[in-house]
């Protein structure tokens, strides 16, 4: 089955290798997956015309060559984009029917088993599909988007909405008890049945067909949400002259005046109107007005009032969620959202964002003293505004902690920093990274490098990892992986193609590309996302899927590995000297993990509380976001010298799909148990590289994906069920019961 299928039928969304959006840090474009297998479509020879036209395209092509193929990424055209699309539907239909039309009785290998055996061609397709989306993105693919994402959406539509096809899922699921069947063909069976009763299969009539109309309208409306917030961040670029730098360090002078150039304003510095940007001119830049003007630009995204105002699209889709789960007997789009992920309710999800939301108001509150003290030292005469926030904070957290962020970035090369993590690969998953020798693989881009992983015990190939580290125009910001091919067995291994991406900022020719402390964990936590496809060992694809709430804390837990002494030691090292980072700077560095962590935590918190309140209200008719939004947070008390990290015009997590809709609490869910997670390593005999952790860690949180109940591997992992005072403790916020609660984390979480 392949994965967008999954993702509309709630079943994969990132787990297929989808398009992992981690960190808050990111704007995924939810649902949107690589493609997944190989192919063995016996039912689609019978070509139709269309079919046979289309032969040719490079697009529709098994992956041949090395490494059981890779897709053909030097041969993507977008003339070949739309006719691919169209013949990979038409095969993937002519396959569903073929089941569904089956004669015999139905059972697990006639029906469940052959439907993961369909959409192979549709993965390949939507691998170059989602290539074009996420990296190599153009006006003119954003056109072939705007017409083929209705169609997509129409396509699963018929597919779940196939009731013959139900029949026979239905059919082996009531039957599933005397079937004889492992636990994981079980969980299968139920994932599937489930996926379609909860995405309306069980509907009959003008309700079905209701359904299937809104289905189609979000599609369009989600795909116009995110083009409308790409839109705000490339229009607006700030130039500035050589007079208007003032604080910004000598590599962010010369990142901007290289954007600067890039744009037809040679001799100017651009600050972009992304977070990459935004975020260091605002922690750095002297000069108030610019940092209130670059604030304003980059939190107004999508509010504007006008052609890519986004305020109007969030109430549409907020009607349209809300009716669609009101066909299915729902109260509310959180309801239905939350029944299969690990929190199982809206109501665990809120007991868990309220309960630290308290912890994380008092300590913007001590934050915000400690910057106006100091501002009034200074004789600044202001009083702290948002954008006044991130720069004051590193005033503070200079004078306080002695710790200035420009010098740490001197010891974390991107190079070494990926050395690091396939050390740490190495230690934990017993893998071997070596280069892949330019042009033996394909790529999309001459920036993308690609590794091939080995198992060191069995010295067998386990799959290749690429990497496309650099920010261009056309790629959208942050960072994610997704995989191109994941791991199945039922129909023989396949080798798992993974790949990570990122938006760093190239330095100039000859030098090496030196990253923030955030940077370089958010470049681990994508290598845990890749880690976690590379380790799958499920037999069916659909089990690769992500259970929303948990997928990140797998990516989450290997941040922690950043810090520790064999990769301070042998990886942490200065650029020019080569001298390992000093022991007294890793302890400023500890030391400051909980610094600013009510802003990071109070930022994340509104985001996600705003998400719960938008889909756990009951009759969203012409909800207006603007005054909902400002209602919501006045009554949450959001302090004013603080704003969401996602506001909602351009929270693309919960408006540009489906993904992280109701579902951004998962982030702290997730920080939940990776904080109780790495405790257990904490507290092992052997630290971080405990072998018996190790390999507890592979076998219960890697592997099995979610071809367990995510509940159940943690309990196989921990021999018990998460505790939410580790992620107190990582805060440095009281652990409620406890006095004092002042403990120091020893690796800052998000
Ligand atoms: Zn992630």
């Amino acid at each position: 089955m392949n994965k967008i299928l999954c993702a509309i039928l709630g079943l994969a969304i990132l787990g297929l290798g989808a398009a992992c959006a981690s960190h808050p840090t990111q704007t995924p474009q939810t649902g949107e997956v690589g493609a997944d297998k190989e192919d063995m479509s016996q039912q689609s020879n019978t070509q139709s015309e269309q079919t046979q036209v289309e032969t040719d395209n490079p697009l529709l092509q098994e992956w041949d060559g090395p490494y059981g193929g890779v897709p053909a990424f030097d041969e993507m055209k977008l003339d070949d984009l739309e006719p691919a699309l169209e013949a990979a539907m038409a095969e993937n239909l002519r396959e569903i029917e073929a089941i569904a039309s089956n004669p015999d009785e139905p059972t697990f290998e006639n029906t469940i088993v052959a439907m993961e055996a369909t959409g192979d061609a549709m993965n390949r397709v939507l691998t170059y599909y989602y290539i074009w989306s996420s990296n190599l993105s153009s006006d003119e693919y954003r056109e072939i988007q705007g017409r083929s994402a209705p169609k997509l959406s129409e396509h699963y539509s018929k597919i779940t909405q196939n009731e013959d096809l139900f029949r026979r899922v239905q059919a082996v699921y009531d039957n599933r008890a005397e079937a004889d069947l492992r636990p994981d063909q079980e969980r299968l069976v139920t994932w599937i049945y489930d996926g379609f009763a909860r995405n309306g299969a069980t509907l009959e009539g003008e309700a079905k067909e209701r359904y299937a109309a809104i289905q189609q309208e979000l599609a369009e409306l989600h795909t116009k949400f995110a083009n409308n917030v790409l839109a705000d961040e490339e229009n607006y670029v700030l130039y500035l002259d050589e007079d208007q730098l003032s604080g910004l360090s000598q590599s962010l002078i010369d990142a901007a005046a290289a954007a600067a150039a890039e744009r037809d304003h040679e001799g100017e510095y651009a600050i972009l109107n992304t977070r990459s940007s935004m975020d260091p001119f605002l922690t750095y830049s002297d000069e108030r007005d610019l940092r209130e003007k670059v604030w304003r630009t980059y939190y107004n995204r999508g509010d504007n009032a006008d052609e890519y105002d986004n305020n109007e699209l969030i109430t549409r889709i907020l009607e349209l969620r809300d009716e669609r789960v009101g066909l299915l007997g729902y109260d509310n789009y959180a309801q239905w959202r939350l029944e299969n992920r690990m929190a199982k309710t809206p109501e665990r999800a809120m007991e868990l964002l309220e309960s630290v939301w308290p912890a994380a108001l008092a300590r913007v509150d001590e934050e915000v003293a400690a910057m106006q003290a100091l501002a009034d030292e200074e004789g600044a005469d202001i009083s702290i505004q948002p954008w006044d926030y991130r720069y004051y904070a590193e005033k503070v957290r200079r004078a306080r902690y002695d710790l200035d962020s420009d010098e740490v970035k001197q010891y974390f090369q991107l190079d070494k920093l990926r050395e690091a993590m396939f050390y740490v690969a190495g230690e934990l998953f017993g893998y071997e990274f070596t280069p892949v020798p330019d042009g033996k693989v394909p790529v999309f881009h001459p920036d993308v490098k690609v590794w091939e992983v080995h198992d060191q015990g069995s010295g067998d190939l386990v799959g290749l990892w690429y990497l496309d580290p650099f920010a261009r125009s056309g790629k959208r910001s942050g960072a994610w992986a997704n995989s191109y091919r994941s791991h199945e067995s039922f129909r023989g291994e396949t080798t798992v193609l993974s790949s990570n991406n990122s938006n760093f900022i190239q330095g100039a020719p000859g030098e090496p590309v030196l990253l923030s402390y955030d940077d370089a964990e958010t470049f681990f936590h994508e290598f845990g996302h890749a880690l976690h496809a590379l380790a799958s060992n499920v037999a069916y694809p659909t089990l690769n899927s992500g259970v929303r709430d948990y997928t990140e804390f797998q990516s989450q837990l290997l941040e922690r590995w950043l810090l520790t002494d064999p990769v301070i030691e042998n990886y942490l090292v200065h650029h020019e000297t080569g001298e390992p980072i000093p022991d007294e700077l890793v302890a400023k560095i500890k030391r400051a993990a909980t610094f600013n962590e009510g802003f990071r935590t109070t930022e994340y918190l509104a985001s996600a509380l705003m998400d719960m309140a938008y889909h756990m209200t009951d009759d969203p008719t012409g909800l207006d976001p603007d005054s909902f939004e400002r209602e919501t947070l006045d009554r949450l008390n959001l302090p004013d010298e603080i704003v969401m990290r996602h506001r909602s015009p351009h929270f693309g997590h919960v408006f540009s799909g489906e993904g992280y809709s109701a579902g951004y609490y998962g982030y702290m869910w997730a920080d939940v148990l990776t904080a109780d997670a790495a405790e257990a390593f904490a507290e092992a005999p052997g630290g971080y590289y405990d072998e018996t952790w190790a390999g507890k860690l592979v076998e219960h949180l890697f592997a099995p994906r979610n071809a367990i109940d995510p509940a159940e591997a943690y309990r196989n992992f921990r021999g018990r069920d998460p505790e939410i005072d580790a992620l107190m403790r990582d805060r440095g916020f009281p652990v409620p019961g406890e006095d004092g609660g002042d403990a120091a984390g020893d690796a800052g979480s998000r």
